[in-house]
Formats: C-alpha cells, sequence, structure tokens
C-alpha cells in the first residue's frame, strides 16, 4: 500500500455533499482505503473572483492502484458527480487533485507529481498540513516551510 494525499475542491451547489460523496467513491475503490480526513475550508475563489467560495478539503488514501490507475478513477468520480445535476458542459461540482503519491516523482504528459501548484496554495496545504504536519517534498523539503511563506488568513476552517 502506498499513502496518497489528494486534494478535493468543490464550489457549486451543496459543496459539502460533493466533497462528501466524492470522499465516499474513493473509499469505495478497489484496493484503497481512505484512511485521513482534513476539516472543511472555505476559500475565496482566487483568479477568478466572480464565482463562489471554494469548500476544500485534503485526504490521506493507502492505496495498491497505480499513479495512472488512480487518475484514472479519479476523473471517472469527477464525471459521475459533474453529471448529478449539471447534463452540459457548466462549472464543476467536484475537483480531485492528487498531490502526493508516496515520496514518487511522477512527470508523465497527463499526470504530475507532486502537483505543480501544490505548493502556491494555502488552500492545499493548510488542509494537508492539518492532517499530515511533517509532510515532505520527494526533495526532502518540508511543505509547512512552504506554507509559511503564503498568506493564509483567507483560509477558514468550517
Ligand atoms: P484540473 O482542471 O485542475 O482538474 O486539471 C485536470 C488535468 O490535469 C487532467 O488533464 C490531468 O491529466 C492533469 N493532471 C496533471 N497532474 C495531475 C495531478 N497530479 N492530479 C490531477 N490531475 C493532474
Amino acid at each position: 500500500m502506498t499513502a496518497v494525499y489528494l486534494s478535493l475542491g468543490s464550489n457549486i451547489g451543496d459543496r459539502k455533499d460533493y466533497l462528501s460523496r466524492a470522499l465516499q467513491a474513493l473509499d469505495n475503490l478497489q484496493q484503497t482505503q481512505v484512511c485521513q480526513v482534513s476539516s472543511f475550508y472555505e476559500t475565496a475563489a482566487w483568479g477568478k473572483t466572480d464565482q463562489d467560495d471554494f469548500l476544500n478539503v485534503c485526504c490521506r488514501i493507502e492505496t495498491d492502484l497505480k499513479p495512472q490507475e488512480l487518475l484514472s478513477y479519479c476523473q471517472k468520480i469527477e464525471k459521475e458527480l459533474n453529471r448529478v445535476r449539471h447534463e452540459h458542459w457548466g462549472p464543476r461540482t467536484i475537483d480531485i487533485d492528487i498531490l502526493l503519491y508516496g515520496q514518487q516523482t511522477i512527470n508523465d504528459d497527463n499526470l504530475k507529481v507532486p502537483h505543480p501548484y501544490m505548493t502556491e496554495r494555502a488552500f492545499v496545504l493548510v488542509p494537508l498540513l492539518e492532517i499530515a504536519s511533517q509532510l515532505t517534498l520527494p526533495s526532502g523539503e518540508l511543505l509547512r516551510e512552504k506554507l509559511a511563506l503564503l498568506e493564509t488568513a483567507d483560509v477558514i476552517k468550517l
């Protein structure tokens, strides 16, 4: 089993319900267990500010799925949940990112691990460090040292 950290976000509809259903779907995957889940955090959407606030959560799963298999399943869960209330193209209800897969570095065309933007996003690092305060990147750098460089005031624990 490999310890994998995921970040989940939602900013449409019943955000808590989407996040909970995604966590349940991850736990239902073969050879996979959701072992730790952070608190839910609310964050103002940045970049595109005409959107509703995001709800974010991080979790640790233990899995025997290979990285590409896990990515496919995460995308399948995203599609299934998006299909529930939004039949056509539209804003997404759930986003699942693979942050860390053990201490592996992956540079496939469709999968970059560690997730390239994770160290720039307080809404990722705050929940992540809540469940794994000593976590490091494959380079050995401590993630809490990365978080110390970011503004965290707008990441509100629910
Ligand atoms: P997004 O719109 O943020 O959900 O990005 C989805 C795209 O990012 C997909 O095409 C994935 O193949 C790609 N991707 C690359 N690295 C990762 C990762 N670590 N976790 C999830 N998606 C990834």
